[in-house]
């Protein structure tokens, strides 16, 4: 099944253009859509875990998606705009249009910096809404990556975030080095005071023990990072759209682990993932490996509830 997705839009950015940038939304609002562009209705919108959303009405009838938050957290909607651009560039699947990036002066002279795309309306699920979304993914894996991480294959252009965690995407010729540089070792050396010594000497033998647990992959993919439910959201197509991503270029492997960590999708999705994208050997003995950077993320960011799976994880890679 071939899906391709017109995704050339006017004024979308491009992953590796400068995101615009506007100091007030008035002037941003002018600037993309028209001089006589207003606001008629602003709508908040719930389920976010970091940010304000708010769904815009423009006075054309268009409308907007905006996400708010502290002007010092700027940085993070860059990081999310490059990365919706990386996954829209692909055609493989949707996500929303970055129109731009922003700050402004709310009530009482609060400073905050907003991100402004495409705003994403619910339509009726397509027949076969998994494996639609299954082969969608698939086709964003087996996407080209050249030039996604400069100076090597695996990682991104640029740092940026999983959650509210930094997340460093150096680049690596090795996925499995890039995996133990850039993914287990900055969450462990955050994470240092929840260990003790024992602790510590079990992530030094699972650190060394990775090429005999990991496997590069057939082909290097674009990854969404953090694909969880709340993480894809039904479109005006009837599809499933990515939101909120955390994009680098690794092991399609640990996508997919990733959908697994909270619940999991319905059979049907991981039916035809395989399908269109047949897994390597031994997929199932690595998954709660990819999955130990998200639990080590939220022991970071949520605290000590994380710990036992996080710790189960390591014994089970040493033993
Ligand atoms: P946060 O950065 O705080 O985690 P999310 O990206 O998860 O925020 O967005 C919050 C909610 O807003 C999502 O759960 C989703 O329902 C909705 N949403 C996100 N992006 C769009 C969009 N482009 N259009 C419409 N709704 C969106």
């Amino acid at each position: 099944m071939k899906i391709v997705r017109a995704v050339s839009e006017e004024k979308a950015m491009d992953y590796d253009t400068p995101l615009p940038h506007f100091n007030a939304l008035e002037d941003a609002l002018h600037s993309l859509f028209g001089e006589n562009i207003k606001i008629v209705k602003k709508e908040r919108i719930a389920g976010g875990d970091i940010n304000e959303a708010w769904g815009l009405v423009l006075s054309d009838g268009s409308r907007m998606f905006m996400k708010c938050n502290e002007k010092k957290n700027l940085p993070f909607f860059t990081a999310e705009a490059m990365g919706l651009s990386a996954i829209a560039k692909t055609g493989a699947i949707g996500a929303p249009r970055v129109f731009c990036s922003g700050t402004d002066q709310g009530a009482g002279g609060y400073l905050f910096s907003f991100l402004l795309m495409e705003f994403i309306t619910n339509g009726r699920a397509v027949k076969n809404y998994w494996e639609t979304f299954a082969y969608e993914l698939a086709a964003m894996h087996k996407a080209g990556t050249a030039g996604l991480a400069p100076g090597g294959i695996y990682g991104f252009a640029k740092d940026n975030y999983i959650g509210a965690g930094k997340q460093n995407n150096t680049a690596y010729d090795s996925f499995i080095d890039f995996f133990r540089e850039c993914r287990l070792k900055p969450q462990f050396k955050r994470a240092a005071a929840y260990f003790d010594e024992r602790d510590t000497k079990n992530i030094l033998r699972l650190l060394e023990r990775l090429k005999d647990i990991l496997a590069e992959p057939d082909a290097p993919s674009l990854l969404h990072g953090d694909l969880w439910a709340g993480n894809v959201i039904r479109g005006n197509d009837g599809k499933a759209w990515l939101i909120d991503p955390a994009v680098y270029v690794g092991h399609p492997e640990a996508d997919l682990a990733m959908t697994e960590l909270f619940g999991g999708f319905p059979t049907a999705f991981y039916s035809a993932y395989k399908e269109a994208m047949p897994l390597q050997p031994g997929y199932e003995k690595r998954r709660d490996l990819y999955n130990l950077y998200h639990l080590l993320n939220h022991l970071n960011l949520f605290g000590r509830s994380y710990l036992p799976p996080v710790k189960g994880i390591i014994m089970k890679y040493i033993s």
